[in-house]
């Protein structure tokens, strides 16, 4: 556990506080209507939250990733769904680390100051899935731009950001066979507001209802033209700086599964110790507590394993195995607490006004994206235990 420093206790409290502005009600609505919880996301934007990770000089916060995780479990563990913004938090460090000097200078204070949304980040295609080197949206150079045609399957947010990465295919043949597979592919940072003024037939965007409420979409990139100062870092390296998000992307989920994990904990606990059944409360049946108890233990060993990772992230030193190892732990987690929340709650766990359904359906999705549990695995098979490659 890191030391729980006075000014991680306040910002901890502080988005604690901004939460109790979205009661269930709140999240209960626009998870019905399938709305994007605006007013939540401007909340936390006007109160600096989301530019957590953007460095001082540039108008943000300047904090490390444990600050990071510590808002977004906060947001899960008030019954709130962090989906909604979490991205900005993700893709920064794309920004960040490899981006030029100029870019910073023309995106990262306005993000800073709430006045520009980077939500959307645009990689996963039909075909490839979860092998992203063989990605097939096409980056073609004509000129001073770039030319950008493909398909995305999923890209979330789109609409509701000014800013999208965008990964496209520089160069080489997606078979796998060249000498490293992840070269060729190129990270654009795209300027959503100039396409959607001059050029809006060029991306067609086609939302995609999920079994939660997520604004994601699939996208027809159809002849986008970007100018070459789009490219984050060098042409055909981007699947190396998509890459060195991952575990800054992985720490931040676990943290969301993590605040799941303690609001379903919380809820089943509550319920039991309410509920009488035969003449008792139902939290006297170890029946009931073991479950509750058993998911509670899981979700604070998660809980260590995150802090871990990230302290390891902010000191700059190697982390990819806790990273993976975080996510895992803690979609495991919060899934063991979902289960054991809703069955304590018997039919009730499926009435939506009791939340647990809600929350429910959207901690599921922690364990299959943005990476699937499976691939994490492999990750820990071959790179930490030194087992073979399978793919
Ligand atoms: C709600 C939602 C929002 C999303 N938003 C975005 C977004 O904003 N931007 C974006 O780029 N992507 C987004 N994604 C995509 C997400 O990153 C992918 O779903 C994820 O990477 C998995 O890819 P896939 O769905 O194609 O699964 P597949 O790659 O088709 O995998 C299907 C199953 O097969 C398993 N599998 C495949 N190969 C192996 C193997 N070698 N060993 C073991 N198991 C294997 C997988 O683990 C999985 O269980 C989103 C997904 C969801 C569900």
């Amino acid at each position: 556990m890191p030391t729980l420093t006075a000014e991680l206790e306040q910002l901890r409290e502080k988005t604690r506080l901004l939460c109790t502005g979205f009661p269930d009600e709140y999240w209960r609505e626009t998870d019905r209507n399938r709305r994007y919880p605006q007013e939540f996301v401007d909340t936390l934007t006007e109160a600096g939250l989301l530019s957590a990770l953007i460095p001082a000089e540039y108008g943000g916060l300047g904090l490390g990733l444990t600050e990071a995780a510590v808002i977004m479990e906060e947001i899960n563990k008030s019954g709130g769904h962090s989906a909604a913004c979490h991205a900005q938090m993700y893709t920064m460090g794309a920004l960040l680390r490899h981006g030029s000097d100029a870019q910073k200078l023309a995106y990262l204070p306005q993000i800073a100051a709430g006045t520009l949304r980077l939500q959307a980040f645009s990689i996963t295609e039909d075909k490839a899935g979860s092998d992203t080197t063989s990605i097939e949206t096409e980056a073609i150079r004509d000129g001073d731009d770039f030319i950008i045609t493909g398909h995305k399957s999923w890209t979330s947010r789109i609409d509701e950001s000014d800013l999208a990465l965008v990964l496209a295919r520089t160069s080489g043949k997606p078979d796998g066979k060249g000498a490293d597979k992840t070269y060729g592919l190129t990270l654009f940072l795209v300027d959503l507001r100039q396409v959607r003024a001059e050029q809006a037939d060029t991306l067609k965007v086609v939302k995609v209802r999920t079994m939660f409420n997520y604004a994601t979409n699939q996208i027809f990139y159809q002849g986008m033209r970007v100018p070459a100062s789009a490219v984050i870092g060098d042409v055909g390296k981007g699947f190396r700086y998509v890459i060195d998000g991952w575990n800054a992307e992985r720490i931040l989920l676990a943290s969301e599964a993590i605040g799941d994990g303690y609001w379903f904990t919380q809820r089943g606990v509550d319920y039991a110790n309410s509920r009488e059944v035969f003449g008792r409360k139902i939290g006297t049946n170890q029946g009931v507590q073991f479950p509750i108890t058993d998911a509670y233990m899981k979700v604070r060993a998660a809980d260590m394993m995150r802090y871990e990772a990230a302290r390891l992230f902010d000191a700059g030193e190697p982390c990819g195995a806790e990273a993976n190892m975080a996510k895992h732990l803690a979609s495991e987690a919060s899934w063991a607490a979902a289960n054991a929340c809703l069955d304590t709650h018997g039919g009730y766990g499926f009435v939506d006004e009791y939340d647990v359904e809600r929350k429910f359906r959207e901690t599921r999705m922690f364990q299959v994206a943005p990476v699937n549990n499976n691939m994490i695995k492999s990750f820990v098979a071959t790179k930490v235990l030194g087992l073979p490659r399978s793919y």
